[in-house]
């Protein structure tokens, strides 16, 4: 539970999104995108969300939202579990 398939290529997925990256690293992280469909996922997903998040702190959004992204952010993978 809470262990993705591919946690250890999390950390090359930051950087990559972070462009803190090398040019190896970067071009290790390209390359395990080609072939990892997890992370591919995952990236597509967090590169979203900075979008989103880079947006709305420009225009300010409801705080309600950040909790929302902050929980998808904390959780990605499990569906379920409502608190009633
Ligand atoms: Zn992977």
């Amino acid at each position: 539970m809470g262990h993705g398939p591919c946690d250890k290529c999390e950390e090359l997925l930051h950087g990559y999104l972070d462009r803190e990256l090398s040019e190896v690293e970067h071009a290790e992280a390209e390359a395990h995108l080609d072939t990892c469909d997890y992370c591919r996922r995952r990236y597509r997903f967090e590169s979203q969300l900075r979008k989103y998040i880079r947006l709305s702190a420009e225009e300010r959004m409801p705080p309600g939202l950040l909790d929302k992204l902050a929980q998808l952010r904390t959780d990605p993978g499990q569906g379920g579990q409502a608190s009633a």
